[in-house]
């Protein structure tokens, strides 16, 4: 059987972050669904297509078994649709607990046979979000440790554009 695991989130914009539980998760599965959130469409800086392309030009080199896709409604019965197995999720700071918790009892009680797996934030990384990247980049402050570089032109003209 082949074990599938999916990666989902808002990626506005992917960060490093992101993608060393990219990197991470892919090593523990046969594939890797990174899935990002249309819903979320109004709060977002970037469309889903552009953080989905940002996502497609960041994991091509050295990933593998990774497929970028964006979804629409509820989480579980994407899954369910494409056989995966386990949810992947990102476990930053105590912060971040209380609210993966709360969505990954909700997903259990919707889909039993749908695991949630956390990996842990590394270090380097575990002050970095989306949303302090695009704050820093707002006043004009080094990103360029915290993103992949296909992120920092697009970011800085969406910023200019707002
Ligand atoms: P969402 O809006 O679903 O929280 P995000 O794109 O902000 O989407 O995050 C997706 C997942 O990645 C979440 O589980 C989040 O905790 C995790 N994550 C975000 N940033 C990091 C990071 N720097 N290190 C590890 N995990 C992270």
């Amino acid at each position: 059987m082949m074990h599938i695991g999916i990666y989902p989130g808002s990626f506005d914009p992917v960060t490093n972050g992101h993608l060393d539980i990219v990197r991470r998760a892919s090593s523990l599965c046969d594939k890797l669904i990174i899935a990002v959130a249309r819903n979320q469409d109004k709060r977002s800086l970037f469309a889903t297509e552009e953080r989905v392309s940002m996502l497609i030009e960041c994991c091509s080199d050295d990933i593998n078994n990774v497929e970028v896709v964006s979804f629409d409604g509820l989480l579980v019965d994407y899954c369910r649709q494409k056989e995966v197995s386990f949810i992947v999720r990102g476990l930053r700071a105590i912060a971040d607990f209380e609210y993966e918790h709360a969505i990954a009892l909700m997903n259990k009680k919707l889909a039993p046979d749908v695991e949630t797996v956390f990996l842990m934030a590394s270090a380097e990384y575990s002050f970095v979000s989306s949303r302090m990247v695009k704050e820093v980049a707002s006043y004009k402050g080094d990103i360029s440790s915290l993103v992949p570089d296909c992120v920092i032109p697009r970011l800085m003209k969406r910023l200019c554009s707002v």
